[in-house]
């Protein structure tokens, strides 16, 4: 079989299949953009012949790790809100956005947010901001998969736009994403959330997101006082606004879900929508611990996400996941309250299922699109590595990723951006908020 890139002889695979699957001295072979083997390196020496051959002994290969909640240009925003509750922290962010993120803002805050997440092994992530075709541009340029896609309010939010504009710019979409070009992503609909968004502007959200086969995420109960918000002006928890409008019946992906009581757990499992788990961002603005052990006995989805760079103040999904594992045993005052290999799970194929494209990624299987994060494990916090999931969740950290491909491009080689002048896009940064 001929390949066009041969990762050989890792130390391990990390399959994240719903076995748990670890593959000892194992190669993955690409093509064409897909993975095309994935077995024993001794055998995969003799079977595959590629052009070129990426030496991967001392390394661990796990699939491409998916950002199931992000806002990606908010990067030009790290550190403007310190100290303060959610509410406290939308007022202030709210007024930098109208400041510095015009539509170039956006874009540069995107590209960097991107480089940021694929130096970190993260392939995927599931971004919502304004002027979504600009983030799309920036995030595409340095190589990320980039599910983005209008942003909704019910009045005129940081990019002043009026419903039926939101609303023309939603029905456009699909034309600008095929446009921008970039790896394979779904369409997408952001909902800000039910207490900024009226359940009528929902419906009609629903019914666009139906009639394009489209996916929805929205922020849902991210702390008490927006759940107290949403019945102060709705009339119902948020859940129920989703419910009531026919959002929660497309399984969309819940931002934070952290106070959900037990009528909205039961409605969240029964519409297959997936909690979007962000215990970076809920730690450090108080918002609650969401009790993500309980929600995955219930029959809910969970996937993990950092957030934005204002709120959690990186795009470090090696954090996220220790954080989630330590956070969910906290909670439950239970070591073995969930398992590395669960986390792992929900950072990759998890995510992928929430995305509604396990079918293309989440797992290091034949088939799949090759999204992959190559960790060099030659370092004195990674030996010795008894269990690579357990290595992963608590030991392992963003700098050990070495190698990153989406789709089947290097998109990271050598701990370096392949498509972006780093360097010069620090600058322009810099320069960009007057720092
Ligand atoms: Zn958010």
């Amino acid at each position: 079989m001929r390949a066009d890139l041969i990762f050989e002889a890792a130390r391990y695979v990390v399959v994240c299949d719903d076995a748990s699957t670890v593959l000892a001295d194992a190669s993955v072979a690409v093509s064409n953009g897909r993975i095309v083997a994935v077995g024993p390196a001794e055998q995969l020496r003799l079977e595959v012949a590629a052009d070129e051959v990426i030496d991967a002994r001392g390394h661990l290969i796990i699939p491409g790790l998916i950002n199931l909640h992000t806002h990606l240009p908010m990067t030009l925003l790290r550190g403007v809100a310190e100290n303060v509750d959610l509410q406290g922290f939308l007022e202030i962010v709210w007024a930098e956005e109208a400041r510095v993120m015009d539509p170039a803002g956006v874009e540069l805050g995107a590209r960097l947010g991107a480089v940021e997440a694929l130096l970190g092994g993260t392939t995927t992530a599931l971004d919502m901001y304004f002027h979504p075709s600009a983030a799309h541009r920036g995030a595409v340029a340095a190589g990320l998969r980039h599910v983005i896609g209008p942003v909704f309010f019910s009045f005129p939010g940081p990019d002043g736009l009026s419903w039926e504009q939101r609303m023309d710019l939603a029905r456009r979409w699909p034309q600008e994403v095929a446009e921008i070009g970039g790896p394979y992503v779904p369409i997408a609909y952001m909902p800000h959330a039910p207490f900024t968004v009226e359940i009528e502007h929902l419906a009609q959200i629903a019914e666009l997101a139906r009639e394009t086969n489209g996916i929805i995420t929205t922020h849902t109960s991210e702390n008490d006082s927006e759940n107290q918000a949403t019945i102060a002006s709705r009339g119902m928890r948020p859940v129920r606004c989703l419910a009531t409008s026919g959002v929660l019946e497309l399984s969309p992906i819940l931002a934070h879900g952290v106070r959900l009581d037990v009528d909205d757990r039961r409605n969240v499992a029964g519409a297959g929508a997936s909690v979007a788990h962000c215990p970076g961002s809920n730690l450090k603005l108080a918002s609650g611990a969401a009790d993500i052990v309980s929600y995955r006995s219930d029959g809910i989805r969970v996937g993990l996400g950092t957030d934005g760079c204002s709120s959690s103040n990186d795009l470090d999904m090696f954090a996220v996941m220790r954080l989630a594992a330590n956070l969910a045993r906290l909670v439950h005052q239970d070591p073995a309250a969930i398992c590395a290999a669960d986390i792992v799970r929900m950072a990759t194929l998890e995510g992928a299922r929430s995305l509604g494209m396990a079918d293309r990624l989440g797992s290091i299987e034949v088939g799949k699109e090759a999204d992959l994060a190559v960790l060099d494990t030659r370092a004195p916090h990674l030996t010795p590595l008894h269990d690579p999931h357990t290595a992963l969740v608590f030991a392992a950290g963003r700098s050990d990723v070495r190698y990153v491909m989406v789709a089947g491009a290097l998109v990271v080689r050598d701990r370096q951006s392949v498509l972006i002048d780093v360097p010069e896009l620090l600058a322009q940064a810099n320069a960009r908020v007057g720092s």
